[in-house]
């Protein structure tokens, strides 16, 4: 039987979802976007590269109240269904470091150029763009869907693919909780992720600017990655991809000498002092970090006045020296809002979804899929493979 489906939301989810449920039917796909055309947020991803997805995406890149939601997607439609798909519509593909994997081309823009083809070619689906759904209802007989502006639609199915809350000025702007939550669906707390981590601000303000190497580290967690010190706390693609797993940790740390161990810089420290004795310990790190950085690491664990000469440290201050190297903590305050995150931690909860269909187990017919559920993945492809996996199982599902 052919379905009217109705996808709100035309991003990535969205996208694939209108593809899957079009193909080989005679449903008829309607894709309602609130921007003035698709894919905006594809457009941004992988800065403006696409990291489309991970060759090693499983179950431990994702967070969530239950991440093991995603092995219905997993077992169904992972990583190599979408690569055949992407590869089905022209996409060809790079695999680089950490198995990200790139178009070939390089072009974020590729990526929705194909979806869009693809689209144009099935006669069977509709976009409406600066369509911005503001409510959906269900009678007997089917969905009805209302816009912000008064417009009034229906449909049989319905797919919630509207993104969460993380960069809005790229559509997502967190509706598609509200039309959840209107059939009963829980959402949890929200917060942004993928994002710089504000700390404490009296050393980091110090450095604003400046670029070092390190081990980070958060709770369990450690990725080793340039840093960047900021007016507002710590930045940098370590920092950023280790937001993800901020949870409720309050400190993070900086390893900056990782290639060295406690013993070995210690041994160091001894052998500069003995190289240079009576240089200030103002310049005493000259030639191993930036100098600034050398002066607030000594400050904050308490060695004043720089103005004293090397051969003045004793054993306890060049332990203390040594152990700030080794794990220099910082005071976590929070992250920076949703107009810097990537993605939304949290969202509509999967218990209340059937993993291997992306359909409400509380009302029939009605799907989601993508950022809008509580499922969020590391940096590195793994959201946008989210993404595509529970959009095409959507689609698929709401076909049938
Ligand atoms: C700057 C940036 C870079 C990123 N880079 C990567 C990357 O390289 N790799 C990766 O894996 N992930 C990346 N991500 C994350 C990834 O883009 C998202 O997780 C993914 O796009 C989510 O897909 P989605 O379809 O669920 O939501 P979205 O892509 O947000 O799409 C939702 C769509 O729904 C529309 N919409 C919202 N509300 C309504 C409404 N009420 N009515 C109608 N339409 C509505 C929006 O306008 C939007 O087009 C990046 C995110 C950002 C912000």
């Amino acid at each position: 039987m052919a379905n009217r489906i109705a996808v709100i939301g035309g991003g990535a989810s969205g996208l694939i979802a209108a593809i899957a449920a079009a193909e080989d039917s005679d449903n008829q796909i309607t894709v309602y976007e609130s921007g003035d055309r698709v894919g905006r947020k594809i457009l941004a991803t992988g800065n403006g590269r696409c990291n489309m997805t991970n060759i090693n995406a499983d179950v431990e890149n994702y967070h969530g109240k239950n991440p093991k939601f995603i092995l219905g997607a997993r077992n169904k439609f992972w990583v190599n269904e979408t690569l055949e798909f992407f590869s089905d519509l022209g996409i060809e593909v790079n695999v680089e470091e950490d198995g990200k994997v790139y178009p070939y081309s390089n072009q974020a823009s590729a990526v929705l150029d194909v979806l869009r083809f693809k689209i144009d070619e099935l006669d069977n689906i509709k976009i409406i763009n600066s369509f911005e759904v503001k409510s959906v209802s269900k009678t007997k007989e089917c969905f009805n869907i209302v816009s912000y502006d008064g417009r009034k639609e229906k449909a049989d199915k319905i797919i919630v693919a509207t993104g969460g809350k993380a960069a809005p000025n790229l559509g997502s702007k967190g509706v598609g909780y509200e039309i959840l939550k209107s059939f009963g669906h829980k959402i949890t707390s929200l917060s942004p992720s993928l994002v710089q981590i504000k700390t404490e601000t009296d050393v980091v303000k110090k450095l604003k600017g400046i670029k070092l190497d390190a081990e980070v580290t958060l709770g369990d967690n450690s990725e080793f990655g340039e840093v960047l010190f900021t007016e507002y706390g710590l930045s940098g693609p370590a920092v950023f991809s280790l937001s993800s797993r901020l949870g409720d940790n309050k400190v993070i740390s900086l390893d900056i000498m990782s290639k060295y161990s406690y013993e070995q810089l210690y041994e160091r420290i001894l052998q500069r002092i003995a190289l240079r004795p009576k240089i200030t310990l103002e310049n005493f790190f000259v030639g191993m970090f930036n100098k600034r950085v050398g002066q607030a690491l000594m400050k904050s664990v308490g060695i004043e006045p720089l103005s004293r000469y090397a051969l003045t440290l004793n054993e306890k201050e060049i332990s203390r020296i040594c152990s700030a190297i080794k794990k220099w903590d910082f005071k976590v305050t929070g992250t920076m809002s949703w107009n810097n995150a990537q993605v939304t931690k949290g969202g509509a909860v999967t218990g209340e979804f059937n993993p291997n269909t992306m359909e409400s187990k509380l009302v029939n017919g009605l799907f989601a899929s993508g950022e809008v559920l509580d499922i969020d993945g590391d940096c590195g492809g793994y959201n946008l493979q989210w993404a595509w996996s529970s959009g095409y199982l959507a689609g698929v599902n709401a076909g049938k």
